[in-house]
């Protein structure tokens, strides 16, 4: 039996969501029926909706790749997952592929063989895609149990959505990517949803300089609450903010990180890490087709280019000592979650997005 639930539904490029009933097909082998409690609103999913993301959907899609809820059902074959267990969503981690037992990276080889989105859902009778073969924009999901981190269930569902993809891609980004080390120097570049995240990373590896870079003062004071050294705004820096950075850490910083998703920003980051070992971490999704312009003279100098998805974090393996750490105190997400929305009023959340004001909104089922 199909079962129904409500969902946003993305039917045109840049078009309002609409919230109507499709239907999921019943978990099948290798996969599990979710009810959702919480779904965060990522920018990513703004990119995809807008048409100009490099990772792209087939529409209609629903959208939403951030969430956590309780298992309801699991089709054959799922034996690490039951009814009544918490669950966050995340990348794919089948513990099977040559990628999963290869001890580096987390792209599990069922990223590779397809990720953009599978078609799980019906509507109407016409087809409509599940986004990242996930969709957290709706009651229910279906999804394979591989995108299934099971969590301890006295975390707050709010705050543990977060961790399905922007916290823990900061976090992880610091902590995991980048391996940020204790007295180290480090640059933020954006101090949105991530950025923000990335700092408190980059304080929990005991970072003794630890830099925010955004044009918004307010965010700047954010950053400096979860643990940032420094504050500063490219905006009093004309076009020397380079040389700014430069001269702030002495040389260069050992670890510089891109959280917006600019080419200019990314550049910045990359001229700002130290000549001799710096490592610049690219953590933001650019407009598709766009390039990076890179002097070889920087990679020459011992300046080190990488990029990172998901913080380079496992779900299944990793995600629950992170979820132990959000329990014990050790980072803040509650400050950062500035709204909560019902399904009804998402395309409220992307404006206010749009608009960038506050720091993540979840949708509450
Ligand atoms: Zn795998
Ligand atoms: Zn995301």
């Amino acid at each position: 039996m199909p079962i129904k639930t409500d969902a946003a539904i993305v039917f045109e490029v840049n078009q309002p969501m609409v919230i109507d009933q499709v239907e999921l097909d019943p978990p099948g082998e290798g996969e599990v029926l979710v009810e959702l409690k919480a779904a965060g609103l990522c920018h990513t999913d703004l990119g995809i909706w807008e048409g100009h993301s490099p990772i792209g959907a087939n529409l209609p899609v629903v959208l939403g790749h951030e969430g956590a809820g309780i298992v309801l059902e699991t089709g054959p074959g799922v034996t690490d997952l039951k009814p009544g267990d918490h669950v966050i969503t995340f990348a794919p981690e089948c513990q099977v592929c040559g990628a999963c037992h290869s001890t580096k990276g987390n792209f599990c080889e069922s990223v590779l063989a397809g990720y953009g989105s599978e078609p799980s859902i019906s509507a109407d009778k016409n087809r409509v895609f599940a986004g990242y073969g996930l969709g957290t924009f709706a009651n229910h999901l279906v999804t394979t149990s591989s995108r299934l981190v099971s969590v301890r269930k006295d975390a707050p569902f709010d705050q543990i959505s977060y961790l399905s993809c922007g916290a823990t891609t900061g976090l992880g980004a610091a902590l995991v990517e980048a391996k940020v080390e204790a007295g180290s120097s480090v640059i933020v570049f954006g101090l949105g949803g991530i950025g923000l995240n990335i700092i408190q990373g980059a304080r929990i590896a005991g970072a003794r300089m630890i830099i925010g870079v955004d044009i918004n003062e307010d965010r700047g004071a954010m950053a400096v609450r979860l643990g940032a050294t420094h504050f500063v705004n490219p905006r009093n820096h004309g076009d020397n903010i380079v040389g700014h950075l430069i001269e702030l850490t002495g040389g260069g910083a050992d670890y510089t990180f891109e959280a917006v998703g600019h080419i200019r920003l990314m550049e910045q980051a990359l001229a700002s890490a130290r000549i001799g070992w710096g490592v610049c971490t690219i953590v933001g999704v650019a407009p598709n087709g766009e390039k990076l312009g890179v002097l070889p003279f920087d990679l020459i100098m011992g300046r080190k280019l990488q990029g990172t998805a998901m913080g380079g974090v496992r779900g299944k393996s990793q995600l629950p000592e992170f979820v132990d750490w959000l329990m014990e105190g050790r980072f803040d997400l509650k400050s950062l979650i500035t709204a909560r929305l019902p399904l009804s009023k998402i395309n409220e959340g992307y404006d206010v997005m749009r608009r960038g004001e506050g720091m993540r909104s979840i949708i509450t089922f």
